[in-house]
């Protein structure tokens, strides 16, 4: 018989568990508290009765991922962490330093289905989706590892979390319960390519998390190159959902814009965009591309990302261009990752 991963319960479903096992309820609670503390060997839960140790190890077990490299960033203090799961497969994150804390940026999927035309993670499509605790424990493994608690935490790594949607929602509440990560929704970010049902579902959701939007392009003929879910649910329909997100979170959504130099970075591009987002409870990122080895383009030159950000800024559109991290260890969604696979498949 299959042992039971304890790690993929929630608190409700560990209680049921048990109790179904004849013990009594507050145990649920104990050990919820030791698996978020990094515990995973039962013998280690000091403050549970030895019967229940055994019979625990006769019937369950705590899930783990493990860290198979660990590369950091010579430049600043990022640090990007390749895991085996389970199954054999691999996933990445990256865990960055801020002057506000610890922030780990983490992956929804084994690769993605997505097919963004600059993007690494999509290259060898999807593999599968991530169950909710593989999500949590990039966070945990990584708090380990570091011996330091993570404050932040953001869906950004490879995978299209909204098409990942249950398990999604599952972990954003492990991240916020007080009991495992106690992280406030409001520092987390889940960053979406536009799945635009999903956006309406998240919204009534009553987490409130910060969207980030990646955007990518003002014209749908554009977006539809670079952001091919753009086809489905075109721009006018993105910005819909996002202004039903706002209307009913009242929070402040982020669109990443990455900038590609000769493809979304003309001053025509910038002003489009301005119109696009007047008036919106909004903050542009712009992001310089990073660029893949498999993909031709190239980043804008700083001359062209000072011209975009300058027309946002005098339009009133809150934007920064986001500092550049791990630049020197392939921190690009899913570089690391490839860069592996290709080596142990030679
Ligand atoms: N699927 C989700 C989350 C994963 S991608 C989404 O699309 O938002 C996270 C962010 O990294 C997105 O904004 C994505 O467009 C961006 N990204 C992907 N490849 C990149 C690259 N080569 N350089 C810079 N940003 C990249």
């Amino acid at each position: 018989m299959d042992k039971k991963n304890l790690k993929a319960m929630d608190l409700n479903e560990l209680t049921d568990y048990i109790k179904n096992i004849g013990e009594k309820e507050f145990r649920a609670k104990q050990i919820f508290r030791w698996i978020y503390k990094g515990v995973s060997n039962f013998e280690m839960m000091s403050d549970l009765p030895k019967n229940l140790i055994s019979k625990l190890k006769e019937d369950a077990y705590i899930g783990e991922i493990k860290i198979i490299k660990r590369v950091d960033s010579k430049k600043d203090n990022t640090s990007k962490f390749l895991f085996l799961l389970e199954d054999g497969n691999i996933i990445e994150s990256v865990k960055m330093e801020y002057s506000y804390g610890t922030s780990v940026c983490v992956s929804s999927q084994v690769g993605c289905a997505m097919g963004c035309a600059f993007c690494a993670s999509t290259i060898g499509g999807l593999v599968r989706s991530l169950e909710a605790w593989e999500m949590a424990d990039q966070v945990l493994q990584i708090e380990k590892q570091i011996n330091k608690k993570v404050g932040h935490v953001v869906v950004m790594g490879s995978g299209e979390p909204l098409l990942n949607y249950r398990e999604l929602i599952k972990f954003l509440k492990i991240l916020n319960d007080p009991l495992a990560f106690n992280i406030s929704y409001r520092k987390i970010t889940v960053s979406t390519c536009g799945v635009v049902p999903k956006i309406y579902k998240l919204a009534e959701e009553n987490i409130p998390i910060t969207l980030s939007i990646s955007l990518h392009a003002p014209f749908d003929d554009l977006r539809d190159e670079l952001v091919p879910i753009n086809k489905k649910y075109n721009i006018t329909q993105l910005l819909e959902a996002c202004k039903f997100y706002i209307m009913k979170t009242k929070r402040r959504i982020s669109f990443e814009y990455i900038l590609i130099s000769g493809v979304n970075d003309s001053e025509r591009c910038a002003k489009k965009l301005v119109s696009l987002l007047k008036g919106m409870l909004c903050h542009v990122n712009l992001i310089p591309l990073n660029p893949v080895k498999e993909k031709l383009y190239e980043r804008s030159d700083p001359r062209e990302i000072k011209r975009f950000e300058n027309i946002l800024r005098e339009n009133n559109i809150p934007v920064t261009v986001r500092a550049e991290m791990g630049a020197d260890i392939d921190a690009a969604c899913g570089q690391l990752r490839r860069s592996f696979l290709k080596e142990v498949e030679g």
